[in-house]
C-alpha cells in the first residue's frame, strides 16, 4: 500500500495510546505515504501522543478538547496556517461518564447524556465542518462507531444512543458534502481493547461474548481496524459516502449463535 496517500495530508483526533483505533488508523495512513497532523486531550495524553507521531515522521501535535469550541478553532487555524488545505480527517473520539456506562439507559442523566452527545457525537459535524472549508480539492471524513448504535448492547447505554445520532449525521454530512467531493463515513469497529473501551462495565464479557458469536471466532486486531481506516480514508473508497462499515469479525449479521452451539 506505501504510496497510496503520497501527497496526502490530514488530521487524526483520537490517539491516547498506541492502543487507540486512531493510532491503529494512523499507522496504516503513514505506511501509505500520508503526512499526519494529531490532536491530543491534555497534557498527559499529549507526552504519551508526540513520541508516537514522531514515530511516523510528524511533528504536527496540537491540543484539542472538544468542549472547548476555542481549542477546536485553533487546530483548524494551524492546519490552515502550516498546510494550507488539507485531504482527509480521522475522528476517534469519544467519552461518557462511565458510571452511566453499567446498568440501565433508563436511569441516563440530563447532564451526562448532553454531555457524551456532545463529545461523541456533536463534535464530529463541528470539526467535519471546519475540515470541509480546507479540503478545496475533495476529502474524506471519518469518525468511529460501534454495534451498540442499532442494537442494545449491555452496559452501552447512553453510548449507543449517541453513536446512533452520530450514524445518522454521518448521513447528513455526506449529502451535505458530496457535491465539493467530501466523503462522509463511518466505521463500526468490533470490540477493542482500548481506555475508552474498558469504561464500559464488564466489557471483557461484552469482548468474550462477541469473540465467540461472530462468524471469524475472534477479536478484530488494531491491524486491521487500520487497514479499513484506510481504505475509508483513500481513493480505493472514493465512490463511498454516507456508510457504516462494519469490521467487526462478521458479529453484526448474526441473530444467534449457530445451531451445534446451542446445543452444546
Ligand atoms: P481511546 O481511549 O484510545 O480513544 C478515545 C479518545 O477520545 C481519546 O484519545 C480521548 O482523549 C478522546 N476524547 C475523549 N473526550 C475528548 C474530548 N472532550 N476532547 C478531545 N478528545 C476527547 O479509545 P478508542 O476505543 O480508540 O476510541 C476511539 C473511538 O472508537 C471512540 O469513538 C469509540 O467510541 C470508538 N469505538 C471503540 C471501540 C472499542 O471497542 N474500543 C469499538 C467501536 C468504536
Amino acid at each position: 500500500m506505501t504510496g497510496l496517500m503520497a501527497g496526502k495530508r490530514g488530521l487524526v483526533m483520537g490517539v491516547a495510546n498506541d492502543h487507540s483505533i486512531a493510532w491503529g488508523i494512523a499507522s496504516k495512513l503513514a505506511e501509505a505515504g500520508a503526512d499526519l497532523a494529531f490532536t491530543y486531550q491534555g497534557d498527559a495524553f499529549g507526552r504519551r501522543v508526540k513520541p508516537l507521531a514522531e514515530k511516523v515522521g510528524s511533528d504536527f501535535v496540537i491540543p484539542c478538547d472538544v468542549e472547548d469550541l476555542a481549542s477546536v478553532d485553533a487546530v483548524f487555524a494551524a492546519l490552515g496556517e502550516r498546510w494550507g488545505k488539507i485531504d482527509f480527517l480521522v475522528h476517534a473520539i469519544g467519552f461518557s461518564d462511565k458510571n452511566e456506562l453499567k446498568g440501565r439507559y433508563a436511569d441516563t442523566s440530563r447532564d451526562n447524556f448532553v454531555r457524551t452527545m456532545v463529545i461523541s457525537c456533536f463534535s464530529f459535524t463541528e470539526v467535519a465542518r471546519r475540515a470541509a472549508a480546507i479540503m478545496p480539492d475533495g476529502g474524506s471524513l471519518l469518525t468511529l462507531t460501534y454495534g451498540g448504535a442499532s442494537r442494545v448492547m449491555p452496559n452501552y447505554n447512553v453510548m449507543g444512543v449517541a453513536k446512533a445520532a452520530l450514524e445518522s449525521s454521518v448521513r447528513y454530512l455526506a449529502a451535505d458534502f458530496g457535491e465539493t467531493g467530501i466523503r462522509v463515513n463511518a466505521l463500526s469497529a468490533g470490540p477493542v481493547r482500548t481506555l475508552a473501551g474498558a469504561g464500559v462495565a464488564d466489557a471483557r464479557l461484552m469482548y468474550n461474548f462477541q469473540r465467540k458469536n461472530s462468524p471469524l471466532k475472534r477479536p478484530v486486531g488494531l491491524e486491521e481496524v487500520g487497514g479499513a481506516g484506510l481504505y475509508l480514508l483513500s481513493p480505493l473508497s472514493s465512490g463511498v459516502t454516507g456508510e457504516v462499515h462494519f469490521v467487526d469479525s462478521g458479529y453484526s449479521i448474526m441473530s444467534m449463535p449457530r445451531i451445534e452451539e446451542l446445543k452444546e
